[in-house]
């Protein structure tokens, strides 16, 4: 029997293309946000010593109470909210999706912004809305507010701060659109170890608001933990679709661990907040760049027309990898992301985009 993908496979799936990682190695890495320092010595054989308990013929506990309690008092989850864990908030937006999926709902963002947001609602099955930010990516209110009434998203996302833009939208807009919206608001918050403001004491003012954090970008990108604040109605729904064992034993250890350590995480995360405005500073003294503030691990600037994807090759000839952002076109166009790296890491780009720019 003949079986064609088109048969079978559901059309809007065929038309994507699976979200592409390049291959790094032995590159100067400042194209993923990732923190760019390793554990000592000392930490990692502690950690390696401290692991070594995980019975891993056994399941994870499906449900890590002690771990959740830790998570919810260091990042200040107020009384009376909940956590749900996800295999990073990568799933977590996975989970929503099929939790709100009935026929026909919307989930809306502004754009641009994460990539996944409106990739997992279409292989969800759900309709997208994107609301094109302004010129200076800040937020489009009005628009955003007729775009509400229009299609009565189920769920908004909203990157605060925002990626690849680097900015926190503004407060009080934020704030109009959770009191307008009769869906659920999700404040996407994987940055907020480098930002300035969060919305997680804001969870007790308003019904709809979730809030999502990551250990990704804090230094834990490998262990893949994610989760989602929000009060216990909304949260024991999601809960449902969760799979049973989706934090493995591993990284239920490891970041228990870790959070032991979280001293360590804030010296980087502030050394890299410091590093950022080195960046900033070096990158604006560069001729013909336009350059946007950060609230996050990574710097957004614009290239002169029609060069990022010279300057993006160059910098791959030269062994350093960022990202190029101009492709996605619109607003993006010439646009380039540096994610922030080791002060040695931003010296070499720094030097390199320095040559290539003169060349
Ligand atoms: C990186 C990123 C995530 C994904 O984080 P994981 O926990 O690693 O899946 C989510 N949201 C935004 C805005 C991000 O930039």
């Amino acid at each position: 029997m003949k079986v064609s993908v088109e048969q079978i496979i559901r059309p809007e799936i065929a038309q994507l293309h699976a979200y592409a990682v390049p291959d790094a190695s032995g590159f100067v890495k400042l194209d993923a946000m990732e923190n760019p320092y390793a554990w000592d010595d000392a930490t990692q054989k502690a950690w390696l010593s401290d692991i070594a308990r995980a019975q891993i013929n056994r399941y994870p506990e499906p449900d890590p109470a002690k771990l959740k309690a830790r998570i919810k008092s260091i990042f200040d989850v107020p009384e009376g909210f909940d956590i749900i864990l996800g295999n990073g908030s990568d799933e977590l937006i996975q989970i929503l999706a099929l939790t709100i999926a009935k026929p026909g709902a919307v989930i809306m963002a502004p754009e641009p912004t994460f990539v996944m947001y409106r990739m997992i609602a279409t292989f969800s099955g759900l309709r997208f809305v994107g609301v094109p930010l302004k010129s200076d990516f800040s937020l489009d209110v009005e628009a955003m507010l007729a775009a509400i009434k229009k299609d009565s998203p189920a769920l908004i996302y909203l990157a605060y701060p925002n990626n690849p833009t680097g900015n926190l939208f503004d407060r009080a807009a934020i704030e109009k659109i959770l009191q307008t919206s009769s869906g659920l608001i999700v404040l996407d918050e994987a940055y907020s170890a480098f930002a300035s403001d969060t919305f997680m004491s804001d969870l007790p003012r308003y019904d709809n608001l979730l809030v999502m954090r990551t250990l990704s970008k804090m230094g834990l990108a490998g262990l893949r933990l994610g989760f989602l604040a929000g009060a216990p109605m909304w949260l024991s729904e999601f809960n449902k679709i969760r799979l049973p064992y989706n934090i493995n034993v591993l990284t239920q250890f490891s970041v228990e661990f870790a959070l032991k350590h979280k001293a360590v995480f804030d010296k980087q995360t502030q050394q890299i907040q410091r590093d950022r405005q080195w960046l900033i500073t070096e990158l604006q003294q560069i001729p013909g760049l336009e350059v946007y503030s950060s609230e996050a691990n990574f710097v957004l600037f614009r290239s002169p027309s029609g060069e990022a994807t010279r300057i993006f090759t160059a910098l791959k000839n030269a062994r350093i990898l960022i990202k190029n952002l101009s492709p996605q076109g619109g607003l993006l166009r010439d646009c380039l992301r540096v994610t922030v790296g080791t002060p040695q890491e931003n010296r070499a780009f720094i030097t390199a985009l320095n040559s290539i720019l003169q060349a």
